[in-house]
């Protein structure tokens, strides 16, 4: 299995500049050793995926549980799914940190991404004051635990470790501690634990190789350096680099 590397364009890139994203987004990797995937905006979804130019999967950056109804401003998974998306970001810390979405959102979530056959990207991390407080284990316990549920009958999940205090900081956590971070990640998924784990925080060229050569680091999930289509592409050139490095042998499938 090639190394995942995920870009997530949180409310950046519209129409006009996901096309000029990707008029030039061209990584020199070979690009059937690395798996490519984007989360741009929904509004900005079609064209991208119009315009990709290059083998690349799309998803949403957020799902409602529900199907349809009286939930004006969301957009379910079957909707996302319909418009072409494969794949949907569950439990970003933004969406649980700025919008407030508890665990069990994040499970409702995550079931609703597998009912609408999207394949969902689920993302954990602790606080800096909960791994100050020694709370790293408790506290991916407690999300992992609150999503296997929601997951087991998927065909295909991933996780992706990202620690709150490194997102958009410029923080990065060393390549130890994503090992670390990630190996209680598989711990708890329990049977489920082949699912790929990536990484998440200030991930950049010059830090992407060393973390995706780390034990059970499968991939990246990079928020401001995927909106500049040359840094995305060296990072994903660093991400065929790195190659598989998959301890487990790279089963996606968790059914
Ligand atoms: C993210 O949005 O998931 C993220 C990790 O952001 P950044 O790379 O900017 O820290």
């Amino acid at each position: 299995m090639g190394k995942v590397i995920a870009g997530n364009w949180k409310m950046h890139h519209g129409p006009a500049a996901a096309a000029a994203f990707f008029s030039r987004f061209r990584p020199r990797a070979a690009l059937d050793s690395v798996e490519i995937l984007f989360f741009p905006p929904d509004l900005s979804l079609a064209v991208s995926m119009e315009t990709v130019g290059v083998p690349a999967g799309f998803g949403v950056q957020n799902i409602h549980p529900e199907k349809a109804g009286p939930f004006t401003g969301e957009t379910s998974g079957e909707m996302a799914r319909e418009a072409g998306a494969r794949f949907a970001l569950i439990g970003h810390s933004e969406r649980r940190h700025i919008f407030g979405e508890s665990d069990a959102e994040v499970s409702a979530k995550a079931g609703a991404a597998v009912r609408a056959g999207l394949v969902p990207v689920i993302c954990v991390g602790e606080l800096l004051e909960e791994r100050r407080a020694g709370l790293l284990e408790p506290v991916l316990r407690r999300q992992i635990g609150a999503i296997v549920a929601s997951v087991a009958t998927a065909s295909r999940f991933m996780v992706a470790y990202e620690p709150v205090w490194a997102i958009g900081t410029g923080e990065t956590a060393t390549p130890g501690d994503a090992a670390e971070a990630h190996a209680i990640v598989r711990s708890a998924l329990g049977e489920l634990g082949a699912a790929p784990i990536l990484y998440g925080g200030s991930v950049k060229p010059g830090n992407a190789a060393s973390l995706m050569t780390a034990p059970d680091v499968d991939g990246v999930l990079v928020g401001g350096a995927s909106l500049d289509p040359d840094v995305f592409a060296r990072i994903a050139e660093a991400g065929a680099t790195a190659g598989s490095g998959d301890p487990v042998g790279g089963t996606w499938s968790a059914g």
